[in-house]
């Protein structure tokens, strides 16, 4: 069998995955990127403000007020650190698609599918795999 396609489409041909797939992927990669980026940089905004407001009226706060503050700032303390969790899932996904390493079934090797790379970009096992490995772990 002669690999024509990783000739063709260079290192960052992905076994058994065509240029295109590879390219719908990375633009989904992409978009999933700036769109949490964005929602990042609302969420550091948003929790800004709401320190600054805190810092302003601290001084009148009588105990279960500033409880309710604590909670609202840890709250959107954790939703920055999922943020940024899946914003670096999907930095390190583009990475390892420029690499050749991205999209296929650590399991079997074969080529996850486009469509299931969509809804979960950071898939490393096919469905079949997956399924497999659950019956196992249950
Ligand atoms: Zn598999």
């Amino acid at each position: 069998m002669l690999v024509n396609g990783a000739v063709i489409a260079g290192k960052s041909a992905v076994k058994g995955r065509s240029a295109e797939e590879t390219e719908q992927i990375r633009v989904v990669l992409r978009e999933r990127f700036e769109s949490l980026d964005t929602e990042y940089a609302q969420a550091v905004a948003d929790n800004h403000q709401l320190r600054l407001v805190e810092i302003g009226d601290a001084a009148g706060d009588d105990q279960a007020d500033s409880g309710s503050k604590t909670a609202e700032r840890d709250a959107a303390t954790s939703l920055l650190r999922t943020l940024l969790d899946r914003r670096e899932q999907a930095e390190l996904a583009l990475q390892r698609l420029d690499e050749g390493a991205y999209g296929n079934c650590e399991s079997c090797s074969q080529p996850i599918p486009v469509a299931r790379l969509e809804v979960f970009p950071s898939a490393t096992t096919c469905v079949a795999c997956k399924s497999t490995r659950e019956r196992r772990a249950g």
